[in-house]
């Protein structure tokens, strides 16, 4: 049995606790989330029958700023992943360091079978019915899986006709719209930092490096480009509609043109089709999930032939299938740490908002390098001190920040 999405993440947090050595009180209230909005929202459909979907927003902490966090449109969507998913982000923000705490939100909806239309007021109705929870001081959104700019920049908008002009209110905007050179390539191009810095550490270079990717959205699409562009090759690619394979290298400019004409991978036709699952057990240097939760269990985990899982999605990997990967001698980077680069963007994105000034995309990818090296080498440094994996050293250094945060503003 694989457990929930939270249960996960609630095993991994507790392997952190537990090589803190923190009081049961201390980590029952870092555990559990400060607030949770569950919404119905009901939208009129282009055939004039009325749309019904469920919503939710949920506040996991906020002692070191404003909740932060994704809004994901999705079938997989329910009250549990997105506690598992705000929980994450309170971890991720305090590991790179960003002053946030965390959230997230969901519409359980398959977006697919929506006109662009009926997405706009789905996403509408989201902050009519949400508005008074969020806003740039208290809690800010950002993409997800299946939301993109146009969603936030809906959503700018909305929270707009409630509050006057709040751009700072969400990230991932549109440039055009208040949003931020970098932000669109930034989770993809943090993956290509992380995984740099840890192939550093072992002796090795992204070049030539094997890579095979799931998932080729935003997150997937842009590492795969940005580790193509280092040398690295990757040698597989996959989406929803199914995977594609060549190990001498795939061309990447060529599938991405594919994806950017067709919508999706779909009939591909210069590489060897493979399903999802061929893909997580590929011969290759380095798997990366960048699509959904629990790909890897326990049922697939002695099947992965690579040496390195980096947790580009968020949850990819199950407790025990990290516990079999780990006996294994894989390393697994974890998400927390890998796919930290969005949010990093997204609080560059924030502070220029606020200051109603642009960075230029340099300064933008020099900060984001800078506090990935920074993170790295703190965790190392914990992996050593405390002799544990990198996921419970990413969890140990953010859990601590947290602590800290929480006890200075004080506990009543
Ligand atoms: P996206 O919607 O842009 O892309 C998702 C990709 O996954 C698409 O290629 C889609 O076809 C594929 N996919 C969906 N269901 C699948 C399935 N069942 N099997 C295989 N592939 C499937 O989303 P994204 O923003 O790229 O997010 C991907 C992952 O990265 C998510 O786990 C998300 O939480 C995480 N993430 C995203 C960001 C961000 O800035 N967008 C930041 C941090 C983490």
């Amino acid at each position: 049995m694989s457990g929930s999405a939270y249960e996960t993440t609630n095993k991994y947090l507790q392997d952190g606790f537990d090589a803190l050595g923190l009081a049961p009180k201390t980590e029952h209230m870092l555990k559990t989330p400060a607030r949770e909005v569950r919404v119905e929202l009901v939208i009129t459909r282009d055939d004039e029958s009325l749309g019904n979907f469920i919503g939710y927003r949920v506040q996991h902490d906020n002692a070191r700023g404003p909740f932060k966090g994704g809004l994901r449109y999705d079938e997989s969507v329910t009250r549990n992943e997105v506690q598992s998913l705000a929980s994450l982000m309170t971890w991720k923000t305090a590991l790179i360091d960003v002053p946030y705490g965390g959230a997230k939100g969901g519409i359980s909806v398959n977006p697919r079978e929506l006109s662009t239309g009926e997405i706009e007021r789905l996403t509408r109705q989201f902050v009519e019915t949400t508005h008074e929870f969020i806003g740039p001081t208290t809690d800010i959104p950002a993409p997800d899986m299946n939301t993109n700019g146009q969603v936030m920049a809906w959503l700018f908008d909305e929270y707009s006709n409630f509050h006057g002009f709040e751009p700072a209110v969400v990230t991932g905007k549109p440039v055009d719209v208040h949003g931020s050179v970098g932000r669109d390539a930034a989770t993809g191009r943090g993956c290509m930092f992380a995984l740099r810095e840890v192939l550093n550490h072992d002796g090795d270079t992204l070049e030539d490096t094997e890579i095979a990717i799931q998932g080729f959205g935003n997150v997937g699409s842009w590492a795969a480009r940005l580790l193509h562009d280092k040398g690295a090759i990757i040698t597989a690619v996959s989406d929803i509609t199914g995977g594609y394979y060549d190990p001498t290298g795939l061309d990447i400019p060529t599938i991405y043109e594919h994806v950017s004409a067709e919508g999706d991978l779909e009939s591909f036709d210069d590489a060897t089709e493979i399903t999802n699952q061929e893909l997580l057990t590929l011969e290759c240097d380095v798997l990366m999930p960048a699509a959904i939760g629990h790909v890897l269990t326990e049922d697939n985990a002695d099947d992965v032939q690579a040496d390195y899982v980096l947790e580009a999605a968020n949850g990819p990997t199950t407790y025990a299938a990290d516990q079999i990967l780990t006996k294994r001698g894989v390393t697994c980077v974890p998400d927390i740490f890998a796919n930290a680069g969005g949010v990093t963007v997204s609080y560059f994105e924030w502070v220029q908002n606020i200051q109603h000034f642009s960075w230029s995309e340099e300064e933008i990818n020099d900060q984001l390098e800078e506090r990935f090296v920074n993170a790295h080498e703190a965790l190392r440094e914990t992996m050593a001190t405390h002799d544990v994996t990198m996921r419970t050293a990413a969890f140990v250094n953010a859990i601590e920040r947290v602590r800290q945060a929480t006890e200075m503003r004080g506990l009543q």
